[in-house]
């Protein structure tokens, strides 16, 4: 989902459930792994110092992902499950105590109950924001900072559906005014991967202009279809297929030139910014 770490190919599949899954009630978190402080790579947040709490599973198989390994089963031995307590203490021994953003990742951290971590961390000053599909909603959607919903497109094989990303926006307003909340910050996000998926991007954003829309290249195992010349003479260099800054370069010429032809002026085009410093 967010700030790749390795990369694992996954095979296709379709989609397995929309529905709001329960929480467990136990306190129990499956976890793939805590990291930081780093900087936030990508969206509303980018750039920001953030520590990264990565939860384990997915209800998703997008076939350019790439956090297979907080995503597929064959992985699960090297989750842990701790609760709420045990994460906030490696959050407080890599911060040094001092708060700061944390950026709940996934897989898809909407499968889990994180409404206790969420508030003992906010007790002690802590900001949280999270990356999440739009698939499953909860009532503590409502409690985090800062929420960026990433619907995937065409070409990660996987079938939106307009009722899970409305659902996930009245949580957001329906629990944040019963809780009598303060406001979360909301946008959306899309990861393209070719014209396609842009098109389809901006048809969606279209229904939500009260967000905020940021559009970034894909950079997992998806081939961005751009001409390998293409953008050499803006890049003042030869093509270098292997090269990977080239290859980032291109996606993005490519991506600003693609959201002008569609006169698409309200939306941000962001890199991957970890991925171009090739930091966690
Ligand atoms: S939703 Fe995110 S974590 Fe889940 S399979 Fe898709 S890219 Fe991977």
């Amino acid at each position: 989902m967010n700030a790749p770490t390795q990369s694992t190919s996954i095979e296709t599949v379709t989609l397995i459930k929309d529905d709001q899954t329960k929480d467990s009630g136990n306190n129990v978190i499956s976890i793939s792994e805590i990291f930081g402080p780093t900087i936030q790579g990508e969206g509303a947040l980018i750039g920001t110092q953030t520590i990264f709490v990565r939860t384990a599973g997915c209800d998703y198989r997008c076939s350019w992902c790439d956090t297979g390994y907080a995503v597929l089963p064959e992985y699960e031995n090297d989750w842990k499950s701790m609760d709420a307590e045990a994460i906030f203490n490696e959050i407080e021994k890599l911060s040094n105590k001092q708060p700061m953003w944390i950026t709940l990742s996934g897989g898809n951290p909407a499968m889990q109950d994180l409404e206790p971590l969420i508030k003992l961390g906010q007790s002690k000053g802590y900001k949280f924001s999270m990356e999440t599909q739009g698939s499953i909603s909860k009532s503590w959607f409502a409690l985090l900072d800062q929420l960026t919903f990433s619907p995937k497109p065409p070409s990660s094989d996987m079938r939106f559906k307009h009722r899970g990303l409305q659902r996930c926006l009245e949580a957001c307003e329906t629990h944040g005014k019963n809780e009598n909340q303060a406001h979360t910050d909301i946008s959306l996000k899309f990861v393209v991967s070719d014209q396609n998926d842009l098109i389809w991007a901006k048809e969606i954003a279209d229904q939500y202009p009260q967000l905020p829309s940021y559009v970034q290249p894909c950079n997992g195992d998806a081939d961005i279809t751009v001409d390998n010349r293409a953008y050499s003479e803006q890049l003042e260099t030869e093509p270098e297929p292997e090269n990977q800054h080239y290859d980032q370069k291109q996606k993005m010429l490519w991506l600003i030139d693609a959201v002008q032809s569609l006169n698409w002026n309200d939306v941000r085009i962001l890199p991957q910014l970890h991925v171009w410093l090739n930091v966690e």
